[in-house]
């Protein structure tokens, strides 16, 4: 009875506490955005502890993010005030890598195997496609490696694909033998890229059965969040986790002193885990890495009997927010409706704002989170999405200016910095002697008088005599190569094997090369680094260095020095191994912190799964969302209207839409379009405020903005707007001009989403002639570029500088 009932299903909904409590082989939760999911799989973890269904040690919980997996473990922890050690809460790639580095050895790879990042995988590339002049067929390194990741994603190889190719076409055979020398390359190198680690994970449990059985002995509760974003490989490597060991199996592991006899049912087998999936189909935007929601559609044919439990109630956002949700995602055909209601109220409607520019834009996010700030919100509650990464250059401008704490989520990419990369080479090359990719990255780094001709000598000597690299090194005498680059070349080996000895040795290589890979007793990461440091005088170079860059490239490498001593704090058994691995998956939402106290910002992606108290989601444009990318792609439109949805249900309180007229990009100025997604909105919940600039502007005509506004919004098809439509307006010179509600003119449309429509039409400027602009006062007109409506002034102003205005809409006047 309800006496009885355990905390941990206080406040839940009675579909919330059936999911924490289910304990049959297989549940499926479905449910929209901010319904409570990943709240019920952390309590469902916590209940199986609880009611000691499972041990920490037999359950296997995955999460998108490795944040998400340390709040998830934080919780869990919380609810039962007790460890839970030996638990894994980890993303598929951590929980891969933990499980490939103990078995390494089985699939032809060293322990210390290496993990390639994108960039890692686009160097290889390059490489292999210079080598074969592959790029005369089309084939870039970007192209390629895409490529080669969706088929991996798949669980194809080289081999599979070329079994199933048009090998007539030479194109085909060009692909397939990039793809086999790529294999190759990572193999020689005990290097898996990102895709590999799931891939080769399915690969060792299919091949070994025993080990297999191993894994499904262990993990008896599998949980997976965020499912709807699972890619084929990651489907079946939860398929091959969660299968029934066979009594044969299971009689087999007995004997060889395995305890698996409490686990047996009545044939003698060991039944699958139990597994448990939560997921939303609305929310899947990574079907460009493989994501398939097939899996999700397809749990209760690929696990009969399962249960299947929807989540309805919302508990983050207001009933306002949540409509706008649901409007924008009905327009997605294929698809369960799901109908999201909140307890929370109607809430505050939802503010519009179109911008005249990007800039205009970034200064109206800035006010209105000063706004909010001054009202008691603290900074960390709001957040700032966009598209794409070029967004931010406005916004951070904007936000420096006004000396608002932001944090670009994702953005400082700092292992990516091409000084930490070498850093890290160092620590990679001592960790796994026959990475060649680490080895010839830090040959002449700091320089060292080893230049690109003795790089590829080495690497051809390698080849033709079967050596590795790092053993090309060591005999590099026999090159013939003056005795100060083969003194170069021989030091640094030499400084790379003394590094490896200041470790535990994991093993030596076949001619003698120490592996270093743990610490046991023995030197710690930040001393291996600082020896590496000194011995190869990188970090002094950088010091001693009059380039200004230099002192914060130095600046970089300390800060990486100082992570390593964190890491040794924090992880005492820590070898250089695991910093490594750390380091190599670590994701943009990593990079969260919520003790800072900063506006978020970040791309709408990185966005997936978190929630904050405002929201603001800028650039609402035609090219950005839908991104001009995929505006075309079959599939494209309706997968960014995900992203647009998974975007509005951040949002808990407050959620602000904004666009820009005119948008800065390579040095062009876009004219934009509001973005086809925002007619989708009921106008009721929108409240439109124009940008300033433009409705002041308009002199004497009315402001159609307090026009709009006073019949209800500028999102109504409704309500008409006389004289709004009078030439070919805004909307004719866009650059995307599709999914416009039929029937009606794109320019009448445009022109109520975006209130006034400035036409210069007929202002006939040429250089020399004097204008004011509304924002940025008088000016002269240098050049006049462009034609039509295209027509771009050049023009100087008197205070604010030089820019560049799109005539036929630009605020300005001739005087
Ligand atoms: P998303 O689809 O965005 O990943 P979700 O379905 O995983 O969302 P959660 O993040 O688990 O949803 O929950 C959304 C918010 O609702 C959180 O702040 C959570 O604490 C809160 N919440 C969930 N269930 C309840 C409940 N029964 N009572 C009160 N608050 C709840
Ligand atoms: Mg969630």
């Amino acid at each position: 009875g309800e006496r009885e009932q355990s905390p941990l299903l206080d406040g839940l909904n009675p579909q919330q506490k059936e999911a924490v409590k289910y304990r049959g082989q297989a549940l499926l939760i479905i449910a929209g955005a901010g319904s409570g999911k990943t709240s019920v799989l952390t309590r469902r973890v916590a209940s199986l502890l609880e009611t000691r269904d499972a041990w920490p040690s037999q359950i296997l919980a995955i999460t998108f993010t490795n944040k998400a997996a340390a709040e998830m473990r934080e919780r869990v922890h919380a609810i039962l005030g007790q460890g839970s050690d030996g638990m894994w809460i980890s993303t598929f790639h951590s929980s891969c890598v933990r499980i490939l580095r103990r078995e390494a050895e089985k699939i032809g790879l060293s322990s210390t195997f290496s993990i390639y990042d994108s960039a890692d995988t686009k160097v290889t590339l390059k490489r292999i496609i210079k080598g074969l002049d592959a790029d005369t067929y089309g084939f870039t390194p970007g192209s390629a490696g895409a490529k080669i990741s969706k088929l991996k994603n798949e669980l194809a190889d080289a081999d599979s694909y070329a079994r199933n190719a048009n090998m007539s076409d030479p194109q085909e055979v060009m692909f397939v033998e990039i793809f086999r020398q790529y294999s190759a390359r990572l193999r020689a190198a005990s290097a898996l890229d990102f895709d590999d680690l799931i891939g080769e994970t399915v690969y060792l449990f299919r091949a070994f059965p025993k080990v297999a059985a191993l894994y499904r002995r262990r993990f008896r509760h599998l949980l997976v969040d965020e499912y709807q974003d699972t890619n084929h490989a990651q489907y079946a490597l939860v398929h091959e986790l969660t299968r029934p060991v066979t009594a044969e199996l299971a009689q087999e592991m007995e004997d060889d002193g395995v305890h698996v006899r409490n686990l047996r049912d009545a044939t003698g087998a060991i039944p699958g885990a139990s597994l448990t999936v939560v997921g939303d189909s609305d929310q899947s935007i990574y079907a460009f890495r493989g994501a398939d929601t097939r899996n999700i559609s397809g749990f209760e044919r690929d696990y009969p009997g399962a249960k299947v439990i929807l989540l309805e109630q919302n508990y983050r956002s207001t009933q306002n927010i949540l409509s706008a949700a649901n409007a924008v995602i009905g327009h997605n055909f294929d698809r369960t409706d799901k109908k999201l209601w909140s307890a929370g109220g109607d809430g505050e409607k939802i503010v519009g704002f179109t911008a005249y520019s990007g800039h205009d834009e970034a200064q109206f996010v800035s006010d209105e989170i000063q706004v909010l700030h001054a009202a008691g919100m603290a900074y960390r509650d709001m957040a700032v999405f966009y598209r794409t990464n070029a967004q931010t250059r406005a916004l951070e401008e904007i936000l420096v200016r006004s000396a608002t704490p932001y944090r670009v989520v994702g953005g400082t990419k700092f292992y990516e910095r091409a000084e930490i990369k070498d850093a890290l080479a160092y620590l990679i090359a001592v960790a796994n002697p026959v990475d060649e990719l680490a080895l010839r990255r830090i040959l002449n780094t700091p320089k060292r008088g080893i230049g690109p001709a003795t790089e590829t000598g080495l690497s051809s000597f390698a080849d033709d005599n079967e050596l590795t690299f790092r053993q090309a090194m060591r005999n590099s005498a026999a090159l013939g190569l003056g005795p100060k680059v083969t003194g170069a070349i021989l030091k640094l080996a030499e400084l790379l094997d003394a590094a490896a000895l200041m470790l535990v040795p994991t093993s030596v290589t076949d001619d003698g090369v120490p592996v270093g890979g743990s610490n046991d007793g023995a030197a710690n990461v930040s001393e291996v680094l600082e020896f590496l440091l000194s011995g190869s005088g990188l970090l002094a170079v950088l010091r001693n260095s009059r380039d200004p860059q230099d002192e914060v490239r130095a600046e970089n490498i300390e800060e990486l020095v100082a992570q390593t001593k964190d890491f040794n704090k924090e992880n005492p058994d820590g070898g250089l191994v695991d910093f490594l691995t750390q380091v190599s998956l670590v994701a943009a939402a990593d990079d969260l912190d919520d003790a800072s106290g900063t506006v978020s910002l970040m791309t709408l992606h990185t966005a997936k799964g978190l929630e904050y108290e405002a929201v603001f989601l800028t650039g609402v444009e035609e090219g950005l969302l839908p991104h001009q990318m995929s505006a075309n792609e079959p599939g494209g439109p309706a997968e960014e209207r995900r992203l647009f949805y998974v975007g509005i249900t951040r949002a808990r309180k407050r959620l602000y839409l904004s666009l820009a007229m005119t948008r800065a990009q390579f040095g062009d100025i876009n004219v934009a379009m509001p973005s086809r997604y925002l007619q989708e909105i009921p106008a009721d919940l929108i409240d439109w405020k124009q940008s300033p600039g433009m409705a002041n502007s308009r002199g004497g005509t009315q402001p159609r903005a307090l026009n709009a506004r006073r019949d209800g919004g500028f999102g109504g098809f409704g309500n008409s707007l006389s004289g709004s439509g009078s030439s070919d307006g805004f909307g004719g010179r866009s650059r995307q001009q599709t999914g416009l509600p039929p029937g009606k003119p794109k320019t009448e449309w445009a022109n109520k989403i975006t209130g006034t429509v400035r036409d210069n039409g007929s202002l006939e400027l040429t250089a020399g002639d004097r204008i004011r602009h509304h924002d940025f006062g008088e000016g002269r007109v240098n050049q006049v570029t462009g034609e039509g409506t295209k027509r771009i002034a050049h023009v100087q102003f008197d205070t604010a500088g030089a820019k560049k205005l799109l005539i036929k809409i630009a605020p300005i006047e001739k005087i």
